[in-house]
């Protein structure tokens, strides 16, 4: 179990935990991820839905852009309108928490890293992390543990 992991948005208003580590990171470098974060690339925490918790405001739920065409919601700060959360395939039970708006990212680097066939040049991924082109297999990739953490959350 992980000390108490903590995030929250740009205004203050909207703070969450996660109760435990996170199933598992990764970095998405899909032009995508790029507009709807503003930035490079995004930095996803995959996290079971009763493993998160909203301690303070209210998320309001956007629908998001997606490669696949598969449902995408995004849980957003109902003042500032930051990301927090997003859920895909139009359920609920288990979602990508937006890395960023921990308190420490820091302590949460990507372990993968997806579509860098789209990457900016001017980031450099480290030469231990694996880097795929575009989509990539999450069984064949991530540790077991987490696999199985993520198939018995839905
Ligand atoms: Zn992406
Ligand atoms: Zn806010």
């Amino acid at each position: 179990m992980a000390t108490k992991i903590e995030g929250g948005c740009s205004c203050g208003s909207l703070r969450y935990q996660l109760k435990d580590n996170p199933v598992f990171v990764h970095a998405c470098h899909c032009s995508l991820c790029k507009q709807q974060t503003g930035s490079a690339f995004i930095a996803h925490a995959f996290i079971e839905s009763f493993n998160f918790e909203v301690t303070k405001g209210t998320l309001n739920y956007f629908e998001g852009a997606t490669g696949s065409g598969n449902p995408h919601e995004v849980g957003r700060c109902d003042n500032c309108s930051v990301a927090i959360i997003s859920y895909y395939r139009g359920q609920r039970l288990r979602g990508v928490v937006k890395v960023g708006t921990l308190d420490e990212p820091e302590k949460f680097p990507p372990k993968v890293h997806a579509h860098v066939n789209n990457k900016v040049p001017w980031i450099e991924i480290p030469k231990d992390i694996p880097a795929f082109e575009g989509n990539y297999d999450f069984e064949k990739t991530w540790p077991k543990e987490s696999f199985q953490r993520w198939t018995k959350a839905i």
